[in-house]
């Protein structure tokens, strides 16, 4: 049995305690359960010495405090901007990508391909997100299908350049971000929302009622429209853009939008003075902030450099992602357009984007990437 106990609190959560009660005549078992005891003390002191660049050793480090959103619900805030944010839709003007004239309240769609409702494609328990966010028992990813870009790249053009999943209501939404949190997820990881956020706030009010209290995660391809993010003040915790290019052309050509760059640094500055730097809790995981995540493509190192410069300039205290696991998909690959996007990214790519980051003052990065 205490082998059992200390698989489970090896793949759950460690942060266990063992209280016992001395059996007469069992010193084998007092013998084992104190050896167990130590061994999972030993655990969470470990899982609590955090990484620098997570924890500014202890000055990103807070007690969790409820989620904004569930202040606002209290002050009946929520459902205002709810009703807001539902203005947005008709004429469309919920993202920056320029829609003009499309009711999506009556269901038309725009290049999103969004009506009145979201829709779904899948959620889970996500593991492979930054370890702030998955922690140990996974971050409660939410995708969204549709999607307001044209990456020539993208990865999930299944789920992006379609309305797949069903359509949810947004009882239906508040039930699926409820479900994961019964799952034990350590948030609610909203994937490619840029183009729902009044179907979000919608749902939220529902949620928090029956009972949510994860925090919220907005993971953003970050082409969003200011006044939506207005809405979002007070009810997101955590922005996660990911910040792709910033020269027009290069953004014509591969986003589908020339002005992608503007738009980006418009909003992650809105997010981040929303927001402020990464906060976590005792045990690492995400509780507030701005998380930045740039993928760095082949080529385009010289790109990724600007943009790791522009993120200084933003505070040096960002926390990134800098992602090397670029691989040619969709278009790059059904077309004959785009030959300089077949390449994978090199090593020395990276590391040039990663130097150039720590040179331009950048020290708070995703643990799993490799050390310059
Ligand atoms: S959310 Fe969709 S329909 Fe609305 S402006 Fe953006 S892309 Fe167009």
């Amino acid at each position: 049995m205490l082998d059992t106990l200390r698989y489970v609190a090896h793949e759950t959560d460690v942060r266990l305690e063992v209280t016992t009660l001395p059996i007469p005549g069992r010193n084998d078992i007092d013998t084992e359960v104190a050896e167990l005891a130590s061994w999972i003390a030993n655990m969470n002191a470990e899982a609590t010495r955090l990484p620098a660049e997570i924890a500014g050793d202890g000055r990103f480090v807070v007690d969790p405090e409820p989620p904004g959103y569930l202040r606002l619900h209290e002050a009946g805030e929520l459902r205002i901007r709810a009703e807001a944010a539902r203005d947005l839709l008709a004429p469309c003007r919920v993202c920056q990508r320029p829609c003009r004239g499309v009711d999506r309240l009556a269901d038309e769609v725009g290049a999103c391909r969004i009506g009145r409702y979201a829709h779904v494609a899948s959620a889970f328990p996500h593991l492979g997100e930054e370890e702030v966010l998955r922690g140990w028992r996974g971050s409660g990813a939410v995708f969204f299908s549709g999607c307001n870009l044209r990456c020539v790249f993208c990865q999930n053009a299944d789920i992006s350049q379609r309305a797949a999943g069903p359509e949810l209501s947004p009882g239906e939404l508040a039930a699926v971000m409820l479900a994961l949190q019964a799952e034990g997820c350590h948030n609610i990881n909203l994937v490619t929302p840029e183009h729902v956020v009044p179907q979000v706030l919608e749902a939220l009010p529902i949620a928090a009622e029956a009972g949510l209290t994860l925090p919220l995660v907005y993971n953003t391809s970050a082409y969003d429209a200011l006044d939506s993010l207005a809405l979002l003040d007070g009810v997101v915790d955590v922005y996660m853009p990911d910040i792709k290019l910033f020269d027009p052309w290069l953004t014509r050509s591969y986003l589908g939008v020339h002005d992608y760059g503007e738009v980006a640094r418009q909003a992650v500055a809105a997010m981040h003075a929303q927001v402020g730097d990464l906060i976590v809790d005792r045990h690492g995981i995400a509780r507030g902030g701005l998380v930045v995540r740039h993928l760095v493509m082949p080529g385009l190192g010289a790109a990724s450099q600007a943009i790791v410069r522009w993120l200084a300039e933003l505070s040096t205290d960002t926390f990134v992602n800098v992602m090397d696991q670029y691989r040619p998909d969709w278009k790059v690959l059904t077309t004959e357009r785009y030959p300089e996007l077949r390449d994978r990214v090199t090593r020395a790519e990276v590391d040039a984007v990663l130097t150039a980051a720590r040179d331009a003052g950048l020290w708070r990065f995703d643990r799993r990437r490799r050390p310059v």
